[in-house]
């Protein structure tokens, strides 16, 4: 167990004798409350603050965060106040606990809504100030560390919870030895056969591993010694999460992704590092395409490295990342690196401050939308970027995908909102063209050019999207009116009506009237506003949006009689392929062009890249009936009677089988897709959970069912 001396230890060589003494008072008013208090594991609650504390003081982190590390679980689990904390160790460790107290209190959420918002919650509570949430982040790890006394039915929940929350927050703030070690936890107890799949391959390849790598590395010494280049060459090991990832993003044996070595090389200088390249590409051919330089070219997170692969001495691929020492440290250790030093209150003052990346959260958090909300969450936290440069030669970070426009806001809101066009590399682009890294951009404007609802559908990076929405939202409303009318008018052109017709215009008047606005004018200006729904004006003109009585229905796949939409249950709709919907799952209809509604699941990643204005709400009756065909892949041993062990399972379950298909992937390894009939989203669980209880059967997943599973297979699923 944990003492408070080994804490000590670590703090003694970088803390004055004052601090210490403080640590200390913290450790006795730590101890005090805490007293008779046992974690699952049966220890004493205190060992919990102390492991928190130890990882802090691994990270060096400051006096302040030390003591937080200490009393963060006080204000929540004892009688302590956030007086008392304030009257004994001060204002700053109180409002620091109280940022802790504040995200452990969140419930996180698994419904999407929810999910923005507990986004949102937990950036606020930060107080903008990083210390909340690297002691957050290291009480989470020791919670993680121990999660096998946790009570099993809420392990899953609290890894995934960590995985897609956690995780990427530590990947954010480039402290990549705490993100491996969550995801690596984390896909443990959520994956476990996979897990167990990996670790065995890992362990049973060690050896050959192990000595392969021994040669690399001496021929790559030899090789830069013959340079004269003082260096050092480390093997590396990707962790198990990566791993498993890369196998499924790229449909890889285990086997296949076990062939990548790994290298790296640790020189003494930038110079050297680029030297090192050289002997490196002198000696083995590398392969086109493959090799970044981050060090020119840092990550937003900070980190610097060169990255290659090249064909190795026995013609396999070896991937080789140099840098320096130093960047080496940032690699690990993050915004946590630079505490490691002796630092001015200035300076301790910009260390303090959250990165610009997760800032930026802070700009779109009046966002009413939810969606809008976790739009930006996503752009800000998860996505890779592109770099670009101003005309005057500065860098630019953007996110990846983006568009001029994206550019111009990202430099100024003005040069936004007048952007009337743009060169790259000195030829004119469309609106449409996606930001490529090493491109120059010059932004053409115009005085009299104001942001366009479609610029919506060009942009990526929330500050882009939200400040074209508040400034639709600004206009006058003999502009909104012009803007809602034009945009109306493109709609309707869709179904081959033209809004200056009399017979439009009248139709148009007549519905305002039935509907309570007050002239046509004041229907347009709602609109521009989204605050008229399409589908009543559709269902108006009866387009578009069909009405049951005029659709033959199809007797069990049809969901019509178990859909109501925006509140009418007369609306036809088609379910989303996109993402399958079933009965009980949580859904929302979105409004196509010309093909009236679809139904999605809330989860349902194509959601978040439509305009959020063509949502509308969409439930489930209760006490319908009807059965939905939904579709599954199998991971399983290649085995003479799989296929029967599948459908006898399902048989058992009440399920119709649509469509079987199975196929060979290795000589041992088969996929199975299936597509089935089933009644419910508990149904389908409970048949799962069935299949997944096959002993040949080492992985079971939802197909189309982007988000809400721990589903890998999809881009961008770090979270
Ligand atoms: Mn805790």
């Amino acid at each position: 167990m944990i003492r408070f001396n080994d804490i000590l230890e670590k703090v003694n060589p970088y803390l004055t004798s004052e601090d210490i003494a403080e640590v200390t008072k913290a450790y006795a008013y730590s101890a005090k409350v805490h007293a008779g208090q046992k974690r699952h594991s049966g220890e004493p609650y205190l060992t919990h603050p102390m492991e928190v504390t130890s990882i802090l003081a691994d990270i060096k982190l400051d006096k302040e965060s030390i003591i937080t590390g200490l009393l963060h679980d006080t204000i929540e689990d004892t009688l302590t106040s956030k007086e008392d904390i304030t009257n004994i160790f001060g204002e700053e460790v109180c409002s620091l606990v109280d940022g802790v107290t504040k995200i452990s209190k969140l419930k996180i959420s698994s419904t999407f809504e929810k999910q923005a918002e507990d986004f949102r919650k937990l950036i606020l509570a930060t107080g903008k100030d990083i210390r909340v949430i690297l002691v957050k982040l290291a009480d989470r790890l020791h919670n993680i560390r121990t999660i096998s006394y946790l009570p099993e039915e809420r392990r899953k929940i609290f890894a995934k919870e960590t995985v897609d929350l956690y995780a990427p927050l530590a990947d954010r703030l480039g402290i990549y030895w705490i993100r491996t070690e969550l995801e690596d936890r984390c896909f443990q107890v959520l994956k476990p056969n996979e897990y167990d799949e990996i670790s065995k391959m890992f362990n049973s390849k060690k050896d050959e591993w192990e000595k392969y790598s021994f040669e690399i590395k001496n021929l790559l010494e030899a090789q830069l010694d013959k340079f004269n280049l003082e260096s050092k060459v480390n093997t590396r090991f990707k962790n198990f999460y990566s791993i498993y990832r890369k196998m499924i993003k790229k449909n890889l044996d285990p086997d296949k992704v076990f062939d990548i070595k790994a290298f790296r090389i640790i020189s003494k200088d930038i110079a050297s590092c680029y030297a090192a390249l050289g002997a490196v590409h002198s000696t083995w051919k590398p392969i086109p395409g493959r090799f970044k330089d981050y060090v020119a070219l840092p990550k937003s997170n900070g980190y610097q490295s060169l990255h290659t692969t090249v064909i190795g001495p026995f013609g396999d691929k070896v991937e080789v990342q140099i840098r320096t020492e130093d960047m080496h440290e940032i690699a690990e250790y993050g915004v946590a690196a630079h505490w490691k030093y002796k630092i001015d209150s200035d300076e301790r003052k910009k260390l303090i401050d959250l990165p610009e990346s997760i800032k930026n959260i802070f700009e779109t958090q009046t966002l009413s939308d939810p969606r809008e909300f976790i739009d930006a969450i996503k752009d800000e936290l998860i996505t890779d970027f592109v770099y670009v440069f101003t005309p005057t030669g500065e860098l630019k970070e953007l996110p990846i995908d983006s568009s001029v426009i994206d550019f111009a806001y990202a430099i100024h809101t003005d040069l936004g909102n007048k952007c009337s066009g743009a060169r790259v590399n000195g030829s004119i682009v469309p609106f449409s063209y996606k930001l490529k890294s090493g491109d120059a951009i010059e932004i053409i404007t115009n005085k009299d050019r104001e942001p366009s609802k479609d610029w919506l559908k060009y942009v990526v990076s929330s500050k882009a999207k939200s400040k074209i929405r508040n400034s639709i939202k600004n206009l006058s409303s003999k502009d909104s009116e012009k803007i809602g009318k034009e945009i109306l008018g493109k709609k309707l052109a869709n179904y081959g009506l033209n809004i200056d017709d009399p017979s439009t215009l009248e139709k148009l008047k007549n519905f305002s009237s039935e509907n309570n606005f007050k002239n046509i004018e004041s229907l347009f200006i709602n609109y521009s506003l989204s605050k008229v729904n399409i589908v009543q004006i559709l269902s108006y003109f009866n387009l578009g949006v069909k009405t049951k009585l005029e659709v033959k229905q199809k007797n069990y796949l049809n969901p019509n009689n178990a859909i109501t939409v925006g509140g009418s249950s007369n609306i036809m709709v088609r379910m989303a392929n996109c993402c399958g919907p079933i009965y009980g799952d949580e859904i929302t209809g979105f409004i196509t062009l010309g093909r009236g509604i679809s139904i999605h699941r809330i989860s349902c990643k194509q959601l978040l890249e439509v305009d959020s204005n063509r949502l509308v709400e969409a439930l489930w009756d209760e006490k319908s009936n009807i059965k939905s065909s939904t579709s599954l892949r199998l991971y399983c041993n290649d085995k003479t009677g799989i296929l029967s062990e599948v459908s006898n399972l399902l048989a058992q379950n009440e399920s119709n089988i649509i469509k079987i298909n199975a196929k060979k992937i290795s000589s041992s390894k088969s996929s199975i897709y299936l597509e089935i009939l089933v009644k419910n989203a508990n149904h389908l669980k409970d048949i799962i959970k069935g299949l997944d209880s096959i002993p040949d059967v080492y992985s079971v997943e939802r197909l189309l069912a982007p988000n809400s599973e721990f589903n890998l297979s999809q881009k961008n699923s770090r979270i």
